[in-house]
C-alpha cells in the first residue's frame, strides 16, 4: 500500500473514535506484551545476526525493559487518561478547570538501530496509551530486528492501527513528507535536524530523542571501586553503542591512576578478552563505524584494549589518555567502546570545560560530596542521569527521559510517555447560577476592583 493511502486509513480509524476507549487501549497493550513475550527467542536471534548481540543483553535491555515498561502503562493508563480538574482562580469564582488529556491522532516513530527492538517498541507503548495509532519505521541497519518487527506488527495489530514501514533514508524522507499529528525520533542530532524542518512544513510537533557526548565526571572523594564497575557496565554495554553511555571521563588529577587501575581491573573481569570470546560482548554494527572508531585510537594512548578484528568488526574495551579536547574523538560522539580519560585539578575547571560542550544527554557524577553534588547538578545543563551510577535513570519510569536542545526535545518513557502522545486540552467549566458582571462594567468603580484582584 503506498504510504498516503496509509495514512489516511490510519486517520479515518483514528475519527472513527475507535482507539479512544481506555479498554481498548490496554487490549492493544496486552496485544503488545504477548507479542513481546512471545517472541524473546526470535528476537534474540534477530540481534545476534544484525551485530552478534549476546542473550543476556538483548534479554535485560531490549525485552525485559520492555515487558517492564508495557505492564506499567496498562496498570496506570485508567488514571492516566481521567480529565485532571485543577484549581481556579479568584476571579474565576464559581468555575473549574480541566486537563483533559487528547489523543493526538496518527504518529510516526523513527527508530535507530542501536537498541533496535527496545527504541521502535517503547515509543509505540505510549502511542497506545495515549490512544494514538501508529507507523513505525525501524531502522535498516539492523535488517533482521528491523524485518521482525514489521511481521510481529502484522500478526498483531490491524494496519489500520498499528503499521511497520520499512527501509531507509528513502522510506523515511517520503514519510516526513506526510502531514503526522506527531513525530517520534531516535536518532543523531543531525538527522534529527533534518526532522525538524520536515515537521516545521506540517507545523507537526515532535519528541526528539538524540545523542550527544556525555560526560562522567569522578570526584576525588568518589568510591573508585564501586564507580569504576559501573562506569565500565554502562560504557561497555552494547559494546558502548549506547546513546546514554558515558562519553569519556573527567576525573580529579588526585585518583586519575587509581582509577585507571581500576578501570582495567573491572574490564578485564566483566569481559576477558573480547577477541578470543565475544559470547559477552556485541560487534560493531557496520564497517563503517568499525572504521570510524578505530581512527579514533589514534587520538590518544590506549592504556587498556585498542586492540580490533576488522573481519569480525570487534574492538575491544578501551581507555585512551592523553587525549586533547580539539582531536577528533573529543568532538564527536564516541558511540563505540572507546573511554577517553581526562583530568581536572578544579572542579570549577572541570564544570567549565563541560558547559563549553553542547548540552549533553546524559551526566554521571562520582562523588560522596552532597555540595559537590548539588554545584554539579545547578550549574551544568544536561538531559538526565545519575549521581554514583551510569544509564540506570533510564529504568525508572517515574522519570522522563530525554535530552535538551541539541540532544533532545521532549521526553518519555512510564507517564511521561503518555503525556508525549497526548494533547493537554484545558477546558474551563463555567458557572451558569451566577454571573460576575464586573468583566462587562468599564466602569471606574469596575476597574479599580478588577485592579485589586488581578494585581
Ligand atoms: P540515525 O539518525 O542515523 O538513524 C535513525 C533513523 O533515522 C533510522 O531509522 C534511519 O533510517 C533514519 N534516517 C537516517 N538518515 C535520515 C535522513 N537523512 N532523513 C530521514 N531519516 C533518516 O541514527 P542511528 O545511527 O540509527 O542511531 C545512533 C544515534 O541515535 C546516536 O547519535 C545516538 O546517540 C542516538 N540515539 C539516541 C537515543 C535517545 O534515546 N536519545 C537512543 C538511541 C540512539
Amino acid at each position: 500500500m503506498n504510504i498516503s493511502n496509509l495514512i489516511n486509513q490510519q486517520r479515518a480509524y483514528f475519527r472513527s473514535g475507535a482507539t479512544r476507549e481506555v479498554s481498548f487501549r490496554t487490549g492493544q497493550l496486552q496485544k503488545l506484551y504477548d507479542l513481546v513475550k512471545r517472541s524473546e527467542a526470535e528476537v534474540t536471534e534477530a540481534l545476534a545476526k544484525d551485530f552478534a548481540k549476546p542473550p543476556f543483553e538483548t534479554f535485560v535491555t531490549e525485552v525485559g525493559f520492555l515487558l517492564a515498561e508495557i505492564r506499567h502503562a496498562m496498570k496506570h493508563v485508567q488514571r492516566w487518561a481521567k480529565p485532571r480538574k485543577v484549581s481556579s482562580s479568584m476571579a474565576l469564582l464559581g468555575s473549574a478547570g480541566f486537563i483533559v488529556p487528547e489523543p493526538r491522532g496518527v504518529s510516526l516513530i523513527i527508530a535507530p538501530w542501536n537498541y533496535p527492538f527496545q527504541l521502535a517498541l517503547a515509543p509505540l507503548v505510549g502511542s497506545i496509551a495515549a490512544g494514538n495509532c501508529a507507523i513505525l519505521k525501524p531502522s535498516e541497519l539492523t535488517p533482521h530486528t528491523s524485518a521482525l518487527i514489521a511481521r510481529l506488527c502484522k500478526e498483531t495489530f490491524d494496519p489500520e492501527y498499528v503499521a511497520v514501514v520499512e527501509g531507509g533514508v528513502e522510506a523515511s524522507t517520503e514519510l516526513l513528507e506526510q502531514a503526522f499529528d506527531l513525530i517520534f525520533f531516535t536518532g543523531n542530532t543531525g538527522v534529527g535536524r533534518v526532522v525538524m524542518e520536515a515537521a516545521a512544513k506540517h507545523l507537526t510537533p515532535v519528541v526528539l530523542e538524540l545523542g550527544g557526548k556525555s560526560p562522567t565526571l569522578v570526584h576525588n572523594d568518589a568510591k573508585l571501586e564501586l564507580a569504576a564497575k559501573r562506569i565500565v557496565w554502562g560504557k561497555f554495554l552494547n559494546a558502548g553503542q549506547t546513546c546514554v553511555a558515558p562519553d569519556y571521563v573527567l576525573v580529579h588529577r588526585s585518583v586519575r591512576d587509581r582509577l585507571v587501575q581500576e578501570l582495567s581491573m573491572q574490564i578485564r573481569e566483566m569481559y576477558g578478552d573480547v577477541l578470543a570470546d565475544g559470547s559477552r560482548y556485541p560487534a560493531i554494527v557496520n564497517d563503517r563505524h568499525f572504521e570510524r572508531l578505530t581512527a579514533y585510537l589514534k587520538d590518544g594512548v590506549p592504556v587498556y584494549g585498542g586492540r580490533s578484528v576488522p573481519e569480525l568488526r570487534r574492538i575491544e574495551p578501551t581507555l585512551l589518555t592523553e587525549v586533547d579536547w580539539s582531536s577528533r574523538v573529543m568532538q564527536d560522539e564516541i558511540f563505540g567502546p572507546i573511554l577517553p580519560i581526562l583530568e581536572y585539578d578544579d572542579l570549577e575547571e572541570a564544570i567549565a570545560q563541560v558547559v563549553e560542550q553542547p548540552k549533553p544527554l546524559a551526566l554521571y557524577l562520582f562523588t560522596e560530596s552532597t555540595e559537590v553534588q548539588e554545584k554539579v547538578i545547578q550549574r551544568i545543563s544536561f538531559g538526565g542521569g545519575c549521581i554514583n551510577d551510569t544509564i540506570m535513570h533510564l529504568s525508572s519510569p517515574y522519570l522522563p527521559f530525554g535530552g535538551v536542545g541539541p540532544s533532545g526535545t521532549g521526553a518519555y518513557h512510564g507517564k511521561f510517555s503518555f503525556d508525549a502522545f497526548s494533547h493537554a486540552k484545558g477546558v474551563l467549566k463555567q458557572t451558569t447560577r451566577f454571573d460576575i458582571s464586573i468583566r462587562y462594567g468599564r466602569t471606574e468603580r469596575a476597574m479599580s476592583l478588577l485592579k485589586r484582584l488581578l494585581r
